[in-house]
């Protein structure tokens, strides 16, 4: 293992493949999920959040398909609830019941 300073900052040509792989990781959990293998699903939610952590790859684009306190996968209709409310998106998972509130900015 290379030891990594907290904050540097990574070339992109070193997160291009983890970037893929966390996308990957997350198509595979929504394939567990919809197969309904909920236990599958997490785990691909939790090796694809790892290999994001690993290079310190930031997923805004796959934030909202997990639940950050059980890590289960989330599919809006079938095991979360979103609503938005005064410019706040307020998602909630069926799993854990865990509450997520995200200030949505701007044009809506
Ligand atoms: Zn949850």
């Amino acid at each position: 293992m290379i030891p990594e300073r907290a904050n540097r900052r990574r070339p992109d040509s070193e997160l291009a493949p983890a970037r893929k792989e966390v996308a990957q990781l997350f198509n595979e959990a929504e394939r567990f999920f919809l197969a309904g293998d909920k236990e599958m699903a997490r785990r691909r939610v939790r090796a694809a959040r790892k290999a994001a952590m690993k290079v310190r790859l930031r997923i805004p684009e796959h934030n909202h398909r997990f639940c950050r306190e059980c890590e289960s996968y989330l599919k809006q209709g079938m095991n979360c609830t979103v609503r938005i409310r005064d410019g706040i998106r307020i998602t909630r998972c069926a799993e854990c019941g865990a509450v997520r509130r995200k200030v949505l900015n701007g044009k809506r």
